[in-house]
């Protein structure tokens, strides 16, 4: 019985099963059930109504007192809730057994009556004394399930319905719970991610390094961002948080994943959009003199060369005043192109001005500086760029200075700017290299 109602057999089917084996036990008796509403009242739960009695006699009758072993039909008539409920039954028929529960209350009636009147038989007081446990205990079974089940309602859709997958993981990193919401994200189905560990959803880690991450794992729980990789190979960026708990006895990792994808890569964007000119593709002037500062104490320590180019177009605003703003960015776009094309790995090339380009060249010296400008003069005079109709040709000068003995970022920018001019001032299409800063 017990099973059965474990098992989710409706009660009403359950208390009739009951009566059933009381009438094959007792052939000669019927049973009825009554079974105490909300408001105390007793209610017909199953087997016919009594008779001599409706359940609108028995609307009123409170049940607040149970009764304890001994002689059950004497001490039913000495008892005062039930002689109400007992004169309206016909002593000789019929006894009416309270449905006691653990802790003292009374859940009910079990009326038995017999078909054709005679005495209550002593060898009928076990079999009802049973039964009358066996349906308290079935009520009170029942009770606690609808209790969990109604509680593992919310804790399901409070569970499945949260955005942040959540988990429950052993201490060999192995799935022993996953939200729907996991499942979703990982792209597994709850069968699959629970026979899976965390290892093959976490690239570059290991069994191992999984498990010693595990053995740390604390109380307070930690927060850290990580990466996984969907079953379809995608890889998620995702924030963690993690919390050792006590489940069935045994050490486990709960952990909550949210999927930081969107706000990551918004992220570089905004990082990228701090850092680089969005026209050219180069470092921004503000990005550029950070590189130059970091590039200085470089070359100090490693006691290396440092040249920086400072280059400018020649007679750029004609190619606005002529072909228009659009044509300009053009030329600076393509611009960008080719000085990325001519720039090793470790050279550093940012837009500080308008049509204005400051290239650092850590380890080489003039001689190396000087073979580049003319490769970038040469390269940006090739340059043809068409813009609607037209073929659009520029030339360019170059300032050039290197590292010297005393010099920080201002000195050092100050004579590469000053070499620039120099070479405007003689005639633009040219490089100028001035030495050490006059005293
Ligand atoms: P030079 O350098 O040879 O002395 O002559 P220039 O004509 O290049 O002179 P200057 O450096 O004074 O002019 C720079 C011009 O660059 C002014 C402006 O119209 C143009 N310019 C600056 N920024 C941009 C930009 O983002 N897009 C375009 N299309 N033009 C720009
Ligand atoms: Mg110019
Ligand atoms: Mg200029």
């Amino acid at each position: 019985m017990l099973r059965l109602n474990t098992q989710g057999m409706p009660l009403n089917t359950l208390l009739r099963t009951v009566l059933q084996q009381i009438e094959q036990i007792l052939p000669q008796w019927r049973g009825t059930i009554l079974l105490r509403d909300s408001c105390g009242h007793l209610q017909l739960a199953a087997g016919p109504p009594l008779p001599g009695t409706s359940l609108r006699h028995l609307a009123g009758l409170t049940l607040c007192q149970t009764v304890n072993g001994g002689d059950m039909p004497a001490q039913l008539a000495r008892s005062a809730p039930y002689r109400k409920l007992a004169a309206r039954f016909e002593p000789d028929t019929g006894w009416l057994v309270p449905l006691a529960g653990s802790a003292g209350a009374v859940h009910g009636v079990l009326a038995i009556r017999q078909r054709t009147p005679s005495a209550p038989v002593p060898q009928a007081i076990s079999p009802l004394e049973n039964s009358a446990h066996l349906l308290a205990l079935l009520l009170e079974n029942h009770a606690i399930h609808h209790q969990l089940e109604h509680r593992s309602q919310w804790y399901r859709a409070i569970l499945q319905n949260t955005a942040d997958g959540l988990s429950v993981i052993d201490m060999h990193g192995r799935f022993l719970e996953a939200s729907d919401s996991l499942c979703r994200m990982l792209g597994y189905r709850q069968d699959e991610l629970r026979r899976m560990y965390l290892w093959q959803v976490m690239p570059g880690s290991t069994p191992q390094s999984i498990r010693q991450r595990l053995a740390i794992t604390g109380e307070d729980g930690e927060t850290f961002e990580s990466v996984n990789r969907t079953k379809h190979g995608r890889l998620l960026e995702v924030e963690i948080h993690t919390r050792r708990l006590i489940l069935d006895s045994r050490p486990v990792v709960w952990s909550s994943t949210h999927d930081i994808s969107q706000r990551k890569a918004l992220q570089r964007i905004l990082e990228q959009q701090a850092t680089i000119d969005t026209l050219t593709g180069l470092f921004n002037r503000p990005t550029l003199l950070a590189r130059l500062e970091m590039q200085l104490q470089l070359a100090r320590m490693q006691h290396a060369p440092l040249s920086v180019l400072l280059l400018d177009l020649d007679h750029f605003k004609q190619v606005n005043d002529r072909y228009g703003h659009h044509a300009g960015d053009l030329v600076l776009a393509a611009l960008g192109d080719t000085l990325e094309e001519v720039l090793r790995e470790s050279d550093v090339a940012g837009r500080v001005g308008g049509e204005e380009f400051c290239l650092l060249l850590p380890g080489q010296g003039l001689h190396e500086a000087l073979d580049l400008a003319e490769r970038i003069i040469d390269d940006i005079s090739e340059l043809r760029i068409q813009s609607g109709h037209h073929i659009l040709a520029i030339t360019s000068s170059i300032g050039v200075a290197c590292l010297q003995a005393g010099d920080d970022c201002r000195t050092l920018l100050a004579r590469t700017s000053r070499a620039l001019h120099a070479a405007k001032a003689a005639g633009r299409h040219r490089i100028v290299v001035l030495g050490a800063d006059p005293p």
